[in-house]
């Protein structure tokens, strides 16, 4: 049986949990959330980073340091995970959904700006399988129309664009940790904060709305309620879980990389009858995913059914948002969106994860050639 995905320990996840614990500080903020922290500031090479505990709270912090109001718009691409747009809507935004492109199934960077209206307050981008949306042009309309940028970087951590890591790109950058993704702890995300006016009030929003990291470095001398916020912050105990990952981050994303390329080697021979991921020439992608594309959605359903039927787990994605329920409820649509619905019926995703190994790849590989010959 080959799992689609299986979380896994990497080195020192046991080790540093159980210091945690001999140290007494399990609650947020603690010695290894600092420490997960002040890695990523580094690897990054950003001014603050926030460890929240979710891609999910670290977009609604977000929402709520842009001061998104009823009815401001949020540009957005519809296939994506549910989190980027529930974010915004939580606030009385409105996602203005935009269609994807053929080859990255990022955001068409072309057709953003006919759908800009004067309640337009933001562009809230996202970099499918870690594989960088076009940020020149995107930054250059933000520029233009004066609005924020906000990367849903959930998948990109350790990739690039024009060799400027992703997540430092937008005013505001979300990663995450759930186990599904590269680097992990169960569930577990960070807030990037790369405008650095937002870094003040991001600490209150994170601490229920009180000053309290302020109150911990000395400069009150009490805290206190002073603004809106909740409770966004993971336990140290799953920090240290992280930062065994965050130790090991180019090991992993190496060790994917050997593998989504032995994919690649292969089903490139057979890129005339399905599509394969497309990686621009100014993009390095982190290996998070690695899909096919069928011509129509009977053949993937087809391929996923043969694949299961010898206990080999393949998933499709995202079911579009802007024909959802809550996204006819919440969101508007600008365009056609043609290309979004017609990868959401045709993509499927391979098994990728850490301790798959080249054995198990072969079997797929195998499969998928008894399955177009038959
Ligand atoms: C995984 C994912 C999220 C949600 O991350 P959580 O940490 O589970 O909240 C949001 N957006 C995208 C694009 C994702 O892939």
């Amino acid at each position: 049986m080959i799992p689609f995905n299986k979380p896994y320990l990497i080195e020192n996840e046991f080790k540093y949990i159980q210091d945690a614990i001999d140290k007494g500080i399990l609650r947020g903020d603690g010695i290894y959330t600092q420490k997960c922290n002040s890695f990523l500031e580094k690897k990054l090479g950003v001014k603050k980073v926030l460890l929240t505990h979710s891609c999910t709270a670290a977009l609604e912090m977000a929402a709520i340091l842009l001061d998104i109001k009823d009815g401001d718009e949020i540009i957005m691409p519809s296939y994506t995970f549910v989190s980027t747009a529930n974010a915004f809507v939580l606030r009385g935004g409105v996602p203005v959904f935009v269609d994807i492109k053929p080859d990255t199934l990022n955001i068409d960077e072309n057709l953003i700006e006919q759908a800009l209206t004067p309640k337009t307050k933001a562009i809230c981008v996202v970099h499918y399988a870690g594989i960088s949306c076009e940020m020149d042009k995107i930054l250059e309309i933000a520029h233009k129309h004066n609005l924020y940028v906000i990367e849903d970087a959930a998948q990109a951590l350790g990739s690039f664009y024009n060799n400027k890591p992703l997540g430092t790109l937008g005013d505001l950058a979300c990663f995450s940790f759930h186990e599904t993704k590269n680097i992990i702890s169960g569930e577990g995300g960070a807030l990037i904060i790369n405008n650095e006016k937002f870094i003040e009030r991001a600490e209150i929003i994170r601490e229920k709305g009180t000053n309290r990291s302020k109150f911990f470095r000395g400069e009150v001398d009490k805290y206190t309620w002073v603004d809106i916020g909740s409770s966004f912050l993971p336990s140290d105990i799953v920090a240290a879980y992280l930062y065994s990952q965050l130790e090991n981050m180019d090991k992993i994303n190496n060790k994917r990389m050997e593998l989504w390329n032995n994919y690649n080697d292969f089903f490139v021979k057979y890129s005339n009858r399905i599509q394969i991921p497309y990686i621009p020439k100014n993009c390095i992608h982190n290996a998070h995913m690695y899909y096919l594309i069928f011509n129509n959605l009977e053949q993937r359903t087809d391929f996923i059914n043969y694949m299961k039927s010898y206990d080999i787990n393949l998933v499709f994605h995202y079911i579009p948002l802007h024909s959802s329920p809550a996204g006819i409820k919440y969101g508007k649509v600008a365009g056609s969106m043609n290309v979004t619905d017609k990868i959401s019926d045709t993509l499927v995703r391979l098994p990728m994860f850490y301790e798959l190994d080249f054995k198990q790849q072969d079997i797929i590989k195998d499969m998928f050639i008894n399955f177009i010959n038959k």
